[in-house]
């Protein structure tokens, strides 16, 4: 279930005593350690999966779950009034840096599109 090597497991299970904006048995919340936007959160499956294309379709509920959590952090950072960007990177081409399953949540800027 969880991987002691993977830095996103070693957070969810409170290694590094990251500050959590939302937690309960599924997923963990949590602010992007290097920014892209005044606001940036990382919502993740306390599950290691290694990304988008590595889930199945049993995890379809928690993938649903997982937007639904990034719903109430936008609400709750105070982005969700004037908008803001889910990302999920997936493999080389989707620049996927890390490799455990998180969408992020970026806000207080306008975003522009295509991105790059
Ligand atoms: P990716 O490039 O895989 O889509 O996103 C990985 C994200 O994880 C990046 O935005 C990066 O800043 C963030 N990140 C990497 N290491 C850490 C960390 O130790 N703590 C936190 N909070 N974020 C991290
Ligand atoms: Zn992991």
């Amino acid at each position: 279930m969880s991987n002691s090597d993977c830095l996103f497991c070693r957070i969810a299970a409170g290694a590094f005593g990251t500050p959590f904006l939302w937690e309960d048995d599924e997923v963990v919340a949590f602010l992007d350690i290097a920014p892209q936007a005044p606001t940036h959160a990382l919502i993740i499956p306390r599950k290691h999966i290694a990304s988008l294309g590595a889930s199945t379709p049993e995890d379809d509920a928690l993938l649903g779950k997982m937007l639904g959590v990034a719903r109430t952090v936008a609400a709750q950072l105070g982005v969700a009034e004037r908008g803001y960007r889910t990302v999920l990177n997936t493999g080389d081409d989707g620049g996927q840096s890390v490799h455990h399953l998180h969408v992020h949540v970026l806000g207080g800027r306008p975003m522009r599109w295509p991105p790059g």
